[in-house]
């Protein structure tokens, strides 16, 4: 897809310097227009601030017709119109909370067959509950004039994601009606188990898959244990590190975010809470005050950061901890956007851990603006499970004192990271200086025979939690508190479980596989037994090894 022989690629060159005032691509832009151009369906993964836009805006430009773009937010569509009519593109957007005499205008203008807009935004409730919208894209459809459909935040359709959202999960009719015209998703987030999700509820065909590397090498990344003197620690971090400089910190709940802004303001600093309690004006002069560098130091829910463009953001602090390793990594992707080198904090207690569990179960943990306000079964059943399972494995992360930071994040993207180009920087990297092999065949053998004695139906959780010996009522529903290798893991190490299970699945003695379970399409993922590569472990006198720090 990298050749410069397609008929529009003196087109493409052109207007990207012109109209756009860039002098090249980025990786992966010019491969991405090529394959969309072709007419194939197309699904990106590329870090927030990789110029995803560019992919699907200068394709719009240059092709005949109209792209329509689903977009989660109406700000972030404001945003994005406001830049492209800047450079003479035509573009609008249709949403539910504009007057019906603005929206009729617009829908007049596309029954046009010299329609002006090159691009049409709208957000995923108004596909979902618009028939007046969907006779406009039929009629554009019959007149070959729907160009290119784009699918922005798209991992908002998976469950299985942290931000799902109940009306991306409609956007598959689309596919249905229009199947000649191509679908570009894009997203800055997504596990494979999510990819698969997005690209099936879709129903992209052939699908071409373009991913970039997920690492950020000038972020440096540690986890340290919370004390009662949490905001003491962070208040002497920033002083010591990153005095005068620009950063976020997030907090669990409203409430934390205005009590840590107030003591690092007693500190000295200059800093301000945000959440989605304050009234919209109050909010965006806060981000406005943050912007011009009038604030230092926002303390903020999740609500804070989405459409957020600003370089020079040199730390990321968690004060409690975050809900997914996805929402973690993206989180912490709004500092060092400039390339120079930032830090990302994570302050971690178990207590925290459940804390955050119960607020899930109590559906009353603040959400990104992309979902909240929608995702009204966000503390039922399998969702519920999900989400426990997410912020299971970010305990996991955080109680892992060995591995590389960097090799543990993108592991969870599928991404395969040498921890030799970690290069120090991170905790891990950086204190364990020397490491003992140990012989872990034992306790892999144990976790095996657990997960088919359980009938390869249960979560990596689940295997720990029986391994583990718990008496959960999950685990007594299912009578696992009965089996032989209950509590068989009780002696070991605090996460050491947990690795070694890590461990068999990324050496493909366990497939972790998604599982849709029901007619709403729910999924989890459930562990499932390698038989070809377990014979050799449990009868071929296989020895698995892991390293631990010397100490232990
Ligand atoms: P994403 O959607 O992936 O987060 P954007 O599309 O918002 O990223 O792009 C991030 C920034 O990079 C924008 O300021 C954009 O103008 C800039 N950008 C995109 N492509 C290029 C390019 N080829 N050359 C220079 N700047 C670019």
């Amino acid at each position: 897809w990298s050749s410069r022989d397609f008929p529009w690629t003196k087109k493409l060159e052109a207007n990207n310097k012109k109209v756009f005032g860039n002098h090249s691509f980025r990786p992966n832009q010019r491969e991405i227009i090529n394959a969309t151009m072709s007419g194939c369906d197309v699904f990106v993964l590329m870090p927030t601030g990789g110029g995803k836009s560019l992919t699907y805006q200068l394709p719009a430009l240059i092709c005949p017709g109209i792209t329509l773009v689903i977009s989660p937010l109406v700000s972030l569509i404001q945003d994005q119109i406001m830049h492209l009519l800047q450079a003479n593109i035509p573009a609008a957007y249709l949403s539910a909370n504009m007057d019906w005499p603005e929206q009729l205008e617009i829908l007049r203008e596309l029954t046009s067959d010299y329609c002006k807009y090159k691009l049409l935004y709208v957000t995923p409730e108004k596909v979902a509950r618009s028939d007046v919208l969907l006779r406009h894209l039929d009629s554009l459809n019959t007149r070959d004039l729907l160009a290119r459909i784009v699918i922005d935040e798209a991992h908002c359709v998976s469950q299985w994601g942290h931000d799902f959202r109940p009306d991306y999960q409609g956007l598959g009719i689309l596919k249905q009606k229009y199947p000649k015209t191509p679908v570009l998703a894009l997203t800055a987030t997504a596990t494979a188990s999510v990819k698969e999700d997005v690209v099936q509820a879709l129903g992209l065909v052939n699908c071409t898959i373009f991913r970039q590397s997920f690492n950020r090498p000038n972020l440096w990344f540690s986890v340290i244990p919370k004390t009662k003197k949490c905001v003491e620690d962070i208040d002497k971090f920033i002083k010591e590190n990153h005095f005068d400089e620009c950063g976020i910190i997030y907090c669990l709940s409203r409430m934390d975010c205005e009590k840590v802004a107030e003591k690092l303001q007693e500190y000295g600093h200059k800093a301000a809470f945000y959440h989605g309690n304050m009234d919209p004006a109050q909010r965006a002069s806060t981000q406005k005050q943050w912007s011009k560098d009038e604030i230092n130091i926002i303390c903020a829910t999740v609500a804070f950061g989405m459409g957020i463009n600003k370089p020079d953001v040199r730390f990321v602090i968690h004060h409690s901890l975050p809900k997914s390793i996805e929402g973690y990594h993206q989180e912490c992707g709004r500092a060092g956007r400039d390339g120079q080198r930032s830090s990302c904090i994570l302050y971690y207690s178990y207590s925290d851990y459940i804390r955050v569990k119960h607020m899930i179960s109590q559906g009353v943990v603040e959400q990104s603006p992309l979902v909240s306000g929608y995702n009204r079964f966000n503390n039922s059943g399998r969702i519920l499970e999900t989400n426990t399972e997410n912020l299971y494995r970010m305990v996991s992360y955080c109680e892992n004192d060995v591995d590389c930071r960097r090799l543990l994040q993108l592991l969870h993207f599928g991404e395969k990271f040498d921890s030799a180009n970690c290069q120090k920087t991170c905790d891990n990297c950086c204190t364990v200086n020397s490491f003992v092999e140990k012989d872990i065949t034992n306790i892999a053998k144990q976790l095996v025979e657990l997960v088919k004695s359980t009938g390869q139906q249960y979560s990596s959780s689940h295997i720990l939690e029986v391994y583990r010996g718990s008496f959960s009522q999950f685990v007594k529903r299912h009578r696992h508190e009965t089996l032989s290798l209950h509590g068989a893991g009780k002696h070991l190490a605090k996460g050491e479980a947990s690795r070694v299970l890590r461990h068999l699945v990324t050496e493909e003695f366990l497939v972790e596989e998604v599982k849709k379970s029901d007619i709403y399409g729910f999924v989890s993922s459930v562990l499932k037994v390698n038989e070809s590569k377990v014979q050799n472990l449990c009868f071929g006198g296989h020895t698995i090894t892991l390293r631990f720090p010397s100490s232990a």
